[in-house]
């Protein structure tokens, strides 16, 4: 007699529906994040994209940068495109401490760890710190990336209030002090002190000590990410909070915006216990960052004039930044706000009151402008009323017509907002048309 099979459960639609369903809790947070849903459009010749954070290399002198690579294979092709060290080329680790010692940090190359850009540190240093449920103290606003980083680990975001200063400390004390008393962990304050992605502003060196004494006081960790530092506008480079506090700061640092990004080299400085697991995570990432990206980097910082080069390429962004924020004055309604940024690539501008940057924004990109709305840069919802601006694309004259065409479109919002109200206005008033509207 046959034994009939046992029942099976009713079977999804199709097999990749079934693995679908198995995805980890933790990709529940990994979504599209609102820049990348914009880049198709964003990326059409008619539209101004004032949306997207690419450095503007232009300037770059690809032949110097073309001899140095094909140097490096003459030479060193063997190594290059051989594994390397799970924390990075030694060579390349001493010139990053160079690099630092600009920003006032003295430190040994044995205390950094190569990364596939500081976007992987931000991903590494969650990966080994970060359990579900965990606290991560941000900047309100904070960096999109970082965030998405931090929901991939599901860690709770608590935000925290800036201003043209940057983070108030007295705000995060009492963040700390709110969490702390809910009996929660909180694992780092993640800061970006210099020229903020996407709030422009910048840390003031007394804000600094004071958020590193109250970090120290309440045993808490800050993660200072500082991709735009030798980007700033006016005189010396600023110093590193880690330049103060050796043992309760992992520094995060990039060549992204200082030489190119497509080599994907970015760093951690880290207390050497911390540097140790970083290593072993980076292994299981990644066996190895690229040796040929870092060999390529290290022989552009060594043959070129790189710090020349870097001054090209902070008077090209003043330039824009100044041409973005003469468009801002000359035209801009006067109840919207913006900030004027003292380096970096953004300006974060606040829309007049009972408008929404997020609403707005399928009308702006039909004008053929595009931008960041605020709320990409929380995580929690917040940020309706801002948008972030990037300069560092376009040239001075698009941008003045980017801003003159999201001038357009704010003042038609303006307008219609004064005609009927906001939608919530309407809601709250009832549908007054003619009911075959609503068929
Ligand atoms: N941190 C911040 C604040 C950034 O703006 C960026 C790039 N937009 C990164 C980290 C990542 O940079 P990369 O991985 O290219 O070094």
């Amino acid at each position: 007699m046959s034994v009939p099979p046992p029942e099976l459960p009713a079977r999804s639609s199709t097999r990749l529906d079934s693995y679908v369903d198995r995805y980890a809790a933790r990709t529940k947070g990994m979504t599209a994040s609102e820049i990348r849903a914009l880049f198709s459009v964003a990326s059409r010749p008619e539209v101004v994209s004032l949306a997207g954070g690419m450095p503007n290399i232009s300037g770059l002198p690809l032949d110097v940068v073309g001899g140095a690579i094909s140097d490096l294979v003459a030479d060193h092709g063997a190594t290059a495109m051989q594994y390397g060290s799970g924390q990075g080329d030694p060579v390349l680790r001493e010139q990053i401490c160079d690099v630092m010692r600009l920003e006032g940090i003295e430190a040994h190359p044995d205390d950094v760890v190569v990364t596939v850009g500081s976007q992987q540190a931000v991903d590494l240093v969650t990966r080994i710190f970060c359990d579900p449920g965990d606290v991560v103290i941000c900047e309100a606003p904070s960096y999109v990336g970082a965030l998405g980083v931090f929901r991939a680990y599901e860690c709770d975001v608590v935000h925290v209030e800036m201003d043209a200063d940057g983070m108030v400390p007295e705000a995060l004390r009492q963040a700390i002090a709110h969490v702390q008393a809910a009996g929660r962990t909180i694992k780092f304050v993640y800061t970006i002190p210099n020229f903020h992605n996407p709030a422009g502003v910048t840390l003031s060196a007394e804000r600094r000590t004071e958020i590193l004494q109250i970090c120290r006081e309440a045993d808490v960790l800050v993660l200072e990410d500082n991709p735009y530092g030798l980007l700033g506008f006016e005189g010396e480079p600023i110093r590193a909070m880690r330049a103060d506090e050796a043992e309760g700061v992992i520094y995060l640092g990039s060549f992204s915006k200082t030489f190119a990004p497509g080599f994907r080299v970015g760093w951690a400085l880290a207390p050497h216990a911390v540097r140790e697991k970083l290593v072993l995570a980076q292994e299981s990432a990644t066996l190895c960052p690229p040796s040929f990206s870092q060999m390529a980097v290290s022989a552009y910082l060594r043959t070129h004039d790189w710090q020349g080069q870097v001054k090209q390429f902070r008077e090209m962004y003043r330039d824009r930044r100044d041409a973005m924020i003469e468009a801002l004055d000359d035209l801009m309604p006067a109840t919207a706000r913006w900030n004027v940024p003292a380096g970096g690539f953004y300006v974060w501008l606040t829309l007049p009151d009972g408008l929404d940057a997020k609403a707005m924004l399928p009308r702006a990109v039909t004008a053929r402008v595009a931008y960041v709305p605020g709320t990409a840069f929380f995580a929690d919802g917040f940020g309706a009323q801002s948008m972030r601006l990037s300069y560092c694309y376009p040239t001075p004259e698009r941008i003045r017509e980017g801003v003159r065409r999201l001038v357009g479109v704010i003042e038609d919002e303006l307008e219609l907002r004064q005609t009927f109200g906001t939608v919530a206005d309407v809601v709250a008033r009832g549908y007054e048309g003619p009911q075959s509207d609503l068929t």
